[in-house]
């Protein structure tokens, strides 16, 4: 029942490793890529559409779950696990991206939905316009209602105003964690019986700046937390550009414990990045959001040079079924892709026409195409390393 995790073999060219990570709910293979699933289910999905796709573990976002249904209604109803349906390993991510993303901001800098203290954060619900006041400690009572495995640390995302601002925002996200972790230790350790234990992540901000991303890994890492996470590593970033903010504080790093890159995953490419630069965990909504959009993965491995890459007859990987090209199409999205979408054969030009009809069908048969192709790139990589 206790969660660990352990270290099965290195990759000898890059960082890339395999391991097997612990939780109450089950055994997890990593490296592993995490469906998101923000308001309790992974979009277009069932359970077990995501079983048959390869899924291990997906994510819940402890924010929206919090404005609703409500933590509270949760832990009532059982527990997240048991709500959604999904018995096997969860993770709840804070809300502290969310929380401090939400604001457009004004030119002075403020954001205009939430404000944010020394002690925590004022925000408006996105759904109601009602006024909430969230704490690090809060958020850790409310990952508490929700059950998931794995709960993060609530942390202040670092926001595209300046060193100056990225700095005063890492340094709180430092001081949030120390009482994240007071939290947390109380309530592992008054937990009443049969009550699962969770294990909490810290994660390292320091936005695009070197010596802050090394001044937060050596706050962070210290901490001898269960898990560590790095933050802001993958928005609006390219691979090479993903590997660095890594390469920065690799050196710093405990390597006995899962290293989660947050956010990473929207092409293949970056799936190849997360896992090369030594990432054991790592989850993307783009997988779903492409998929509803029309963008349908294609593409393969190849190994050239001593080097994995992954190639594609399409732009970035993709493919957009919307085309007018695929509208007498009778293969399937990619032959040997595996997932149900491509086993049972239909066609390309069956989802082209699904996609223009706005057809239900369509959008779970992309997104189960779409989250089966990340996890098959993840499993095809750990096989690599093992061999
Ligand atoms: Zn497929």
């Amino acid at each position: 029942m206790k969660f660990s995790f352990t270290v099965t073999r290195k990759d000898s060219r890059t960082r890339a490793r395999a391991g097997v990570l612990r939780t109450p709910h089950g055994k997890v293979q990593t490296p592993v890529f995490m469906p998101v699933g923000t308001m309790g289910a992974v979009k277009a999905l069932s359970p077990d559409d995501l079983k048959a796709a390869g899924a291990q573990i997906i994510l819940g976002n402890a924010y929206y779950l919090y404005l609703r249904p409500g933590d509270v209604a949760i832990q009532k109803l059982g527990g997240l696990h048991r709500f959604m349906g999904w018995d096997g390993p969860l993770l709840t991510d804070s809300g502290g991206y969310q929380v401090s993303s939400l604001g457009s901001f004004r030119e002075d800098g403020e954001s205009i939905l939430s404000r944010i203290d020394d002690d925590g954060v004022t925000f408006r619900s996105h759904l109601d316009g009602s006024e909430h006041r969230l704490t690090p400690e809060d958020v850790i009572v409310i990952q508490r209602n929700l059950g998931a495995d794995i709960i993060m640390a609530f942390d202040e995302a670092t926001p595209p105003r300046g060193k100056r601002y990225a700095q005063k925002a890492m340094e709180r996200t430092h001081r949030w964690l120390k009482r994240s972790i007071e939290r947390w230790r109380e309530l592992q350790e008054n937990r009443g019986r049969g009550a699962s234990p969770q294990a909490l992540f810290g994660i390292i901000q320091g936005g695009n700046y070197k010596d802050l991303r090394r001044e937060s890994a050596e706050f962070v890492v210290p901490q001898d937390l269960p898990g560590i996470a790095i933050g802001g590593a993958s928005i609006g970033k390219s691979p090479d550009e993903t590997r660095e903010n890594v390469d920065w504080v690799y050196d710093l790093l405990v390597h006995d414990r899962p290293l989660y890159l947050m956010g990473v995953g929207v092409n293949p490419q970056d799936v190849v990045a997360a896992i090369e630069s030594g990432a054991d965990l790592f989850d993307c909504v783009a997988p779903t959001r492409l998929a509803r959009m029309g963008h349908l993965y294609f593409g393969k491995l190849q190994l050239a040079k001593r080097k994995w890459a992954f190639e594609s007859e399409f732009r970035k990987g993709r493919m957009n079924i919307g085309n007018a090209r695929f509208r007498l199409d009778k293969k399937p999205i990619q032959e040997d892709c595996g997932c149900y979408t491509c086993i049972r054969g239909f066609s390309r030009a069956y989802l082209h026409h699904l996609f223009k009809s706005r057809e239900l069908l369509y959008y779970r048969l992309a997104s189960i195409h779409n989250v089966r192709f990340m996890i098959r790139l993840t499993e095809v990589l750990r096989k690599v390393i093992l061999e």
